[in-house]
């Protein structure tokens, strides 16, 4: 069975205003998920809060305890901005974002434990994949996949695949298991993109990454579903895998510029779904309102074995025809993202490139 993790916290407003994910994100999802019928009282689990101590396992406590302080007094000092990297135009200080944060880390750690109890479980808050432990970064303020791998490792599991196929490194996780034999990384990105890590020449064994060139097609994702992610799959064995599945390497993401339909996302995931007992699901990226929501909406259905309708029902449609984005201008606009849920396919050529890259990692 698949189990959906999520909380009411995230209706509440955050990022500010004019920032790339100040829209109603994560309460769409929920709610069309909910219309749809594919969600209830069984399948449905509130999201836990970390508490303080939990938060300082992987983070450092001089800044959890800074971030849980700005929060309460509403501003931040120069210097308390410069060394940790919020209160910027980046990562934001915004009411309640020490609770939102901590949350999604409870949410993960759940995801863990539910996904031990032999349910995929879906987490589309977490991705908070740049967070590092002793600063924000990158939209992200604390870590959650580094503490969904956490609880699996105490667990006692030995064998942890960490699959990342948002556009951006997942530089955060990364350098956070570099040194622990039992857990792999691998990252799927946009080369030349923020954070402009994760190159080839970087790789190990346990630490793969393979940076893919602007306008990735959906053949292209299969190709690297196929050769790279399923190999690694079956030479680590893992017993549980947690992926990070951002919806911003999807054509018309305004931050990226890979050009990916939902599906090819969509079976990759449902591949990791067969490939082992204990699956982790996390959202992450996504810029574009309507095609980051559709995403995980539909994602949800299928890892639930939910048939995908070919139209959305109108209440559906209309929580997508309300959304707005001054990143996205009105003409490029597709009229399906506000009635399907599926993308058209994105089939294109293999570049030689692609193929160049895996065997050389696969040589590694
Ligand atoms: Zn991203």
């Amino acid at each position: 069975m698949a189990v959906y993790i999520g909380s009411e916290i995230y209706r509440r407003s955050a990022f500010g205003h004019n920032h790339p994910l100040s829209y109603a994100r994560q309460e769409s999802v929920l709610d069309m998920c909910r219309i749809l019928g594919w969600l209830d009282d069984r399948n449905f689990i509130i999201s836990p809060t970390a508490d303080q101590s939990t938060l300082t396992r992987f983070h450092d406590a001089d800044y959890v305890e800074a971030l849980k302080s700005a929060d309460a007094l509403g501003s931040v000092s120069v210097d308390v901005r410069k060394r940790y990297n919020f209160g910027t135009m980046e990562n934001p200080l915004f009411k309640g974002v020490f609770a939102r944060a901590a949350t999604t880390i409870g949410g993960s750690i759940e995801a863990a434990k539910q996904a031990l109890a032999g349910e995929t479980a879906f987490h589309p808050s977490g991705g908070t994949h740049h967070g590092l432990k002793d600063r924000a970064h990158g939209f992200c303020y604390f870590n959650d996949p580094v503490y969904a791998i956490l609880t699996l490792l105490d667990a006692g599991l030995e064998r942890i695949l960490y699959v990342d196929i948002d556009a951006h490194h997942g530089d955060g996780v990364e350098a956070a298991f570099l040194d622990d034999k039992r857990v792999t990384t691998l990252s799927v990105h946009e080369e030349n993109r923020w954070p402009y890590s994760g190159k080839m020449e970087n790789n190990t064994p346990g630490c793969i990454n393979l940076p893919v060139p602007q306008g990735l097609n959906d053949s292209e994702f299969l190709y690297i579903n196929n050769n790279l992610i399923r190999p690694t799959c079956e030479s680590v064995k893992p017993q549980a895998i947690v992926v990070t599945c951002g919806a911003d390497a999807l054509e018309a993401d305004p931050l990226s510029k890979m050009a990916l339909s939902n599906g090819a996302l969509w079976q990759s995931v449902l591949d990791m779904q067969q490939q082992t007992p204990h699956l982790v699901v996390l959202g992450g990226g996504g810029y574009n309102p309507w095609t980051t929501v559709r995403t995980w909406v539909g994602l949800w259905g299928l890892l639930g074995g939910n048939r995908l309708p070919e139209i959305l029902p109108e209440a559906a449609q209309a929580i997508l025809a309300r959304f707005d984005s001054d990143l996205i201008d009105e003409e490029d606009r597709l009229p399906e993202w506000t009635t399907k849920l599926e993308d058209k396919k994105a089939t294109g050529k293999i570049r030689g490139e692609i193929k160049q890259r895996i065997n050389v990692i696969l040589k590694t």
